[in-house]
């Protein structure tokens, strides 16, 4: 799998500011409770006090979810089976609800990575959009770059791909993303 220098560059970068910020958050919250702690946890037994301390400080990691970033690995893939549902969605889940239009349309795939593996990934979320369901087929490639937010999914039908920094969908004729300007075709 070759990876374009600038890509991996800018995916490497944006994956050690997530380690840096759950490493500052930990390390401040250590800190506070170094200071603060012994008082603030005066009734409590030292034993327990101990168990507290670790689970308040694993907090960051859980809220930046750093075990997926630090173990995070490149993948290339081909979709064996595609999934899809309309429903809502992230943080626009309780909105959802109560607005029809907020409803977004996911679809999944199973990819079979090279090493036999197979794995289940968002491929699409957005906008339901019939066409959508044209442009996702079986055996189409997917790749992932190791700090990257996005998967890169090529369309063998209609000609494209994702770029994997911001998201864009671009011809496959690009040698470039349209938005952010990073190399497109990870082969
Ligand atoms: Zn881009």
């Amino acid at each position: 799998m070759k990876i374009p220098i600038d890509v991996e560059k800018t995916a490497s970068a944006k994956r050690g500011a997530k380690i840096e910020k759950w490493a500052l958050s930990t390390l401040i919250l250590g800190a506070l409770l170094l200071i603060f702690g012994n008082d603030a946890f005066a009734s409590v037994d030292p034993t327990v006090r101990i168990v507290v301390y670790i689970l308040l400080l694993l907090i960051p990691a859980i809220v930046t979810r750093i075990p997926l970033v630090i173990f995070d690995r490149s993948w290339q893939g081909t979709i064996i089976k595609v999934h899809s549902e309309m429903g809502a969605y992230s943080d626009e889940r309780f909105i959802a609800r109560m607005n029809d239009f907020r409803t977004k349309l996911k679809i999944e795939a199973d990819i079979k990575l090279t090493d036999g593996r197979v794995v289940r990934k968002t491929v699409y979320l957005g906008k339901p959009d019939a066409k959508i369901y044209e442009k996702i087929s079986v055996g189409d490639t997917v790749y992932h770059v190791k700090g990257a937010k996005y998967l890169q999914h090529v369309s063998s039908s209609h000609r494209t791909a994702t770029c994997v920094i911001c998201g864009k969908e671009n011809s496959l004729q690009n040698q470039r993303c349209d938005i952010c300007d990073h190399s497109l075709l990870i082969k």
